[in-house]
């Protein structure tokens, strides 16, 4: 048995991704979604001891809340300070975070590698950060890290100081106000990732980039919103002739696949059943 820990919870499409991956591979498992919140996380992550469950996913406002009752965190869920994935090995529990695993992965599901790429991103939240740290981590020459002066500027800042710290990209940070070298780093970079979540409601018909000569053909703009399908920033990078433009949907499989994948050992058929779905 796994699990999903969160609140709220009854929207999601994970059980049934996941339960579906069991059946089709004949593993005997089950996923199921608790409403759990941060007053009743300790006990239910306890649980997953004492029911001997497989693991769990978390999702929010549990991710950051659930490290400290956990035995032992990735490299990546240690720099980004966030645990979607917890895997139970005999009553030892180790955190994970497999959203930046789905970013990378979903590129490379297109045939694109991000290695030795240079990339401006927006956003520093929950998105944004594993999409910042395992991209370092897999090799990424550069990120051009842009945000807004809000309450995530801190998040930001510490992003570039842990990848800093604990890769060879290069980073670097800048107040998303200064327009003109926005503009500059899109036009200087292979990849320009929005995880901000604009252009998802109720910022619906917003983009960041709204004059398509800011991209070049030969880029990839992937955009982490995936309702709706198509984002107003994908129909600019339409517009502007740009080969490869990617929502979220990508992300959303992928990171589900590589939980999968830890607590199983397997690679699951994830990709084709969400396709169908959408
Ligand atoms: P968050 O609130 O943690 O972070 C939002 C980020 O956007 C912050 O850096 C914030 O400063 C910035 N921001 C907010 N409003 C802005 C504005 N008006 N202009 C510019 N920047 C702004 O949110 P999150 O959890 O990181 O989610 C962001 C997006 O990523 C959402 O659309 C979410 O649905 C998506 N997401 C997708 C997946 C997936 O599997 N595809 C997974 C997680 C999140």
């Amino acid at each position: 048995m796994v699990g999903l820990m969160a609140y709220p919870i009854r929207h999601s499409m994970s059980p049934t991704m996941h339960n579906n991956s069991f059946a089709k591979l004949g593993l005997n498992g089950a996923y199921l979604c608790f409403e759990i919140g941060n007053d009743k996380l300790e006990g239910a992550v306890n649980a997953i001891r004492t029911l001997d469950m497989r693991g769990s996913n978390v999702s929010m406002p549990n991710k950051k809340e659930v490290i400290k009752y956990l035995d032992k965190l990735s490299p990546a869920s240690k720099m980004c300070d966030a645990v979607n994935t917890i895997v139970n090995d005999h009553g030892t529990l180790t955190g994970y975070t497999t959203d930046g695993i789905g970013f990378v992965q979903s590129l490379k599901d297109e045939g694109i590698s991000i290695k030795n790429k240079v990339m401006t991103l927006a956003g520093a939240g929950g998105a944004a950060t594993p999409i910042a740290v395992q991209s370092a981590l897999d090799g990424v020459k550069e990120i051009k890290i842009f945000n807004i002066k809000d309450d995530k500027w801190a998040q930001a800042e510490k992003n570039v100081k842990t990848i800093k710290e604990n890769t060879d990209c290069k980073v670097s940070l800048t107040d998303l106000a200064d327009q003109d070298a926005f503009k500059k780093a899109i036009a200087e970079s292979d990849i320009y990732c929005d995880a901000t979540g604009v252009g998802m409601k109720p910022l619906e018909d917003k983009t960041l980039v709204s004059d398509p000569s800011w991209f070049h053909k030969d880029m990839v703009v992937f955009d982490t919103v995936y309702a709706p399908r198509t984002t107003k920033l994908m129909k600019v990078a339409q517009k502007a002739g740009v080969k490869h433009v990617f929502d979220g949907i990508g992300i959303m499989i992928e990171q589900g696949a590589a939980s999968f994948k830890l607590w199983t050992g397997k690679i699951c058929q994830l990709i084709t059943f969400v396709r169908l779905c959408f």
